[in-house]
């Protein structure tokens, strides 16, 4: 938004301009942005103007921005309450590297070094303190923060204090004794977790008094959606790789076995990778953690054991080599990807079997039909072609209102749509129906298959049902095709599985369908054509991604960011995002003024990173290597 466009709104709003500059110079000053993105302006408004709020913003929708300007703008320290060690560490690391007062107190630290916290606390001297929710509830961190001058409180990941949601932590619950103990110290909720239920039980639970709320879009534009049937895991793992060679990303298995026996083999096949789950020793969990974020390993094979406090910003896909349990699993583990705002992908493989798999781990919980529901819906989303966005938006609640998000496999036109699919899928159903009806096992989608498919198999003979009307009325179809549609008719609930012995029957919807009241969405299996089209799309998606901006430098501009990363003993991400590194390999910078356009480099960054950068980028001019065809980074 152009600067004048945005003072008028601000007359409008009557937020008075001086305030605005002050913020829009502290934003360039330390961030090195120039502009707000969507909310921020309006949750650091709540902040400063002493009321309590609860926000909601995507993953990378810049939430910690909200509270960390503010509390560098107002008297006093702000209290951050974060989930998670490494989390707090990462947001503190990052920010001393601007250069702002920031500091942790939590039971990994030394004593000596939490005395050093509480003297410069005490002293006036830190403007941002992250602490654990269990900390809060010893009585001497209450006396010690009553004993200074508070600006306010956050709650980050706020979700967590809610059963509704996931990530539930006890001590969460206990966070009404901030508004207990600090009665007119304004109280901030942060979430990117959308459901109205869990925005509720913050407000409630936190005691907040008629907070400001402020809810962002759930959507996450800049992640592309895919999903597709399970055929040959390592085969489809391994192409998808191939695609992002050199890029990061994490693979998620749905059990320990199978992490361990992807990862072994993905090595195997040259592509290095560690994995991580919690049948791993606390030791090599960490070391594992440690080389992704390190950016020495750039691929980690996971349970979801492996996900909260990755700050990793350049996570540019994630692939799940089996269904997530429900859309809000889905949401949190894709949420890793693309925090940086930069295109990024998810690519999910299902396979029939994870319906199952799923319902059978929920088949003790107390809510166990509530969760079956959720694993139907999430199976739904597999098995249906349609707007990915568009059902994970409207999911959480929220209408999505573009016709086309042009960043999903449907949208893209990756997917080709049966043209007859009623015809289809009555011939399937009625198949079902001859063979399975009045059985009291039946038949599973194999057999079925091989009957439409007119197989001639001794198994079929036995049963007699070669002389049934529906065999052989797919015999010109590829069995892949007949099975794979017979998919799509479980995930959108027209058959249904027997949960024991995998046959399959027909549900009240099946019935319309036959009736020819309802009609199914079938994508049809991808030819070699198609694929290929598919490939060419992409490689020129990518192509006007990295438009202009020099590959080999940047990828000269990643060691460069490594090896600084390490003498400093942070992740990489701490010193610069991955969007910078590109703004670079664009701008190619030559002297400290010129440095100061690229994107995220504020006073301090420039202070400390211009001179080894434009060195980086110096020498690669010198070398007369302009524009390099090597591969994309
Ligand atoms: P969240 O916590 O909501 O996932 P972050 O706070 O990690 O998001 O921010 C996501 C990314 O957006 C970070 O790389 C951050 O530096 C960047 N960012 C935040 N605010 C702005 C802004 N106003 N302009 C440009 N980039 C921003
Ligand atoms: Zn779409």
């Amino acid at each position: 938004m152009g600067e004048e466009t945005e003072r008028e709104q601000l007359q409008e709003q009557n937020q008075q301009p001086e305030v605005h500059d002050q913020l829009l110079t502290t934003l360039k000053k330390y961030w090195g942005f120039t502009s707000f993105m969507l909310l921020q302006k309006e949750t650091i408004r709540s902040i400063m103007d002493r009321k309590d709020s609860v926000t909601m913003l995507p993953t990378g929708g810049g939430k910690s921005l909200c509270f960390q300007l503010p509390a560098l703008l107002m008297e006093g320290m702000a209290v951050v309450i974060s989930p998670l060690i490494s989390l707090m560490k990462d947001q503190v690391d990052s920010l001393v590297d601007m250069d702002i007062k920031a500091a942790c107190l939590n039971s990994s630290m030394r004593m000596t070094e939490r005395r050093d916290v509480i003297n410069r606390l005490k002293a006036g001297e830190i403007k941002l303190l992250y602490i654990s929710p269990e900390r809060l509830r010893m009585e001497s961190t209450i006396s010690l923060l009553q004993s200074v001058k508070l600006s306010f409180f956050v709650i980050d990941e706020a979700h967590c204090i809610s059963h509704w949601g996931h990530d539930f932590r006890a001590d969460y619950r206990h966070l009404y004794i901030i508004k207990e103990a600090f009665d007119s110290v304004g109280v901030h909720g942060f979430t990117a977790t959308a459901t109205e239920e869990v925005q509720r039980d913050i407000i409630v639970q936190l005691r907040l008094d008629t907070p400001d709320t402020h809810i962002g879009p759930v959507d996450r534009p800049n992640l592309v959606y895919r999903t597709g049937l399970r055929v040959d895991l390592i085969k489809q793992i391994q192409t998808i790789l191939e695609r992002h060679r050199g890029e990061p990303g994490i693979i998620y298995c749905l059990r320990r076995k199978d992490v361990d026996k992807v990862s072994e083999q993905l090595n195997d096949l040259g592509f290095k990778n560690v994995p991580y789950h919690a049948g791993l020793s606390d030791n090599d969990r960490h070391r594992n953690q440690d080389r992704f974020l390190t950016e020495e390993v750039d691929i980690v094979v996971a349970t979801i054991a492996f996900g909260m406090g990755i700050d990793r910003s350049n996570v540019r896909f994630v692939l799940h080599a089996a269904m997530p349990k429900t859309i809000e699993h889905y949401q949190q583990e894709t949420g890793r990807a693309g925090r940086d705002g930069l295109l990024s992908n998810c690519y999910l493989l299902y396979g029939g079997g994870d319906y199952h798999t799923h319902n059978s781990f929920v088949h003790e919980s107390p809510n166990r039909d509530a969760m079956m529901d959720k694993i139907g819906y999430m199976f739904n989303f597999c098995t249906r072609p349609q707007c990915r966005h568009r059902v994970l938006v409207s999911y959480f609640g929220q209408e999505y209102e573009a016709a086309s998000c042009g960043a999903c496999d449907f949208c893209l036109g990756e997917v080709d749509m049966v043209e007859d699919p009623l015809v289809v899928g009555q011939k399937i159903l009625s198949c079902v129906y001859r063979v399975n009806h009045g059985e009291s096992y039946g038949f599973g989608a194999g057999y079925i298959t091989s009957v439409l498919k007119g197989s001639n198999i001794d198994r079929i003979k036995n049963n007699g049902h070669q002389s049934l009307s529906t065999f052989g009325l797919m015999s010109s179809e590829t069995i892949t095709y007949i099975r794979f549609m017979i998919e799509q008719l479980v995930g959108q609930r027209f058959l249904q599985r027997h949960p024991e012995h995998q046959t399959l029957f027909l549900t009240e919807t099946g019935g319309d369908l036959l009736k020819g009241e309802a009609v199914p969405a079938l994508a049809k299996p991808l030819v070699a054509k198609k694929k290929k089209e598919i490939a060419r799309k992409r490689r020129e998606i990518r192509e006007e991604e990295w438009a202009g901006v020099d590959r080999g430098l940047f990828s000269l501009l990643r060691d460069k960011r490594r090896e600084l990363a390490r003498a400093k003993g942070v992740p990489p991400f701490i010193i610069f995002g991955d969007r910078s590194l590109k703004d670079m390999a664009l701008l190619k910078p030559l002297n400290k003024e010129e440095f100061t356009d690229v994107f995220g480099v504020g006073e301090r960054k420039l202070e400390q990173y211009s001179e080894p950068f434009i060195e980086v980028i110096k020498t690669y001019l010198e070398g007369g290597e302009t524009e390099t065809t090597s591969e994309l980074p």
